[in-house]
């Protein structure tokens, strides 16, 4: 039996890697519990009240990161901070306004941030030390593809920056959350890309055990940006969730891209 798993974990192994990290960071926060606040900031030319926009993260990081069983990651949604206004701050500012170990939620109607309609939203995290921080800001500019948007897809949106958030890069593939575009889908799950980048960064680890994989230790190779690095624990379970993911994944979107 352990010879069935081994070779069939070698074979998903054998499998290109096509998700990566975070490229300024290329690591997760220091605890598989987040805190995420929304800043006391202007959505509207996003198409949502700030109130919404909270409703919006938490069907968001609960319909994505929160309930995948190879990770151990959550997400917790504490509300709007009154105290924290980062209208026209650039990402650099904005960050410096962020608690510690914590994602701060936001938009901006700056032409500078977002010179393309297309561009719907993006995130930048920072780490120093043990201590790591990261803010997402939507694209709330009067030419903003958002407010068309279906609140499923903005609520798509709005978990993909949050990928970038907690350490996620890219996925080169399309039916991933972490791929760079929504163009062409409807993105309601996590891919295998997207299930595979999450579980390496905040491993559940009984989970592995009770796939007897986590004696085997690290599969494969990951990309950072198109350089190869170590790690990525793989593991059956995932795996199928993946591909029972992409097997259900179809329909056609407008173009809109993602940062
Ligand atoms: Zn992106």
């Amino acid at each position: 039996m352990k010879k069935t798993i081994l070779l069939f974990y070698l074979l998903i192994c054998s499998q290109a890697q096509a998700w990566t990290l975070e490229p300024n960071t290329a690591r997760g926060f220091e605890s598989n519990e987040i805190d995420i606040y929304i800043a006391n900031t202007d959505c509207s030319g996003a198409g949502f009240s700030t109130n919404q926009y909270e409703s919006l993260i938490k069907s968001a990081v609960k319909r994505f990161w929160n309930n995948v069983p190879t990770s151990s990651l959550y997400l917790s949604v504490k509300g709007i901070r009154s105290d924290i206004d980062i209208s026209g701050d650039t990402h650099s500012s904005a960050l410096a306004k962020v608690p510690n170990n914590s994602i701060l939620a936001g938009c901006n109607d700056s032409a500078t941030d977002f010179s393309s309609a297309g561009i719907l939203g993006s995130a930048v995290m920072n780490c120093s030390g043990d201590t790591c921080k990261a803010v997402l800001i939507l694209n709330a500019h009067a030419n903003s593809g958002l407010p068309s948007l279906s609140s499923g897809d903005q609520e798509a949106v709005i978990a993909h920056e949050i990928g970038h958030a907690f350490g996620l890069g890219h996925s080169e593939y399309k039916y991933n959350l972490m791929y760079y575009s929504i163009s062409g889908k409807f993105q309601k799950w996590l891919g295998m890309d997207d299930i595979d980048g999450v579980s390496y960064l905040y491993p559940h680890e009984s989970e592995l055990d009770l796939l007897g994989l986590s004696a085997i230790g690290n599969c494969g190779s990951i990309s950072l940006d198109g350089d190869q690095s170590n790690g990525g624990n793989k593991s059956l379970f995932s795996f199928l969730i993946g591909v029972l993911s992409v097997l259900l994944l179809s329909k056609t979107r407008n173009i809109k891209n993602l940062f």
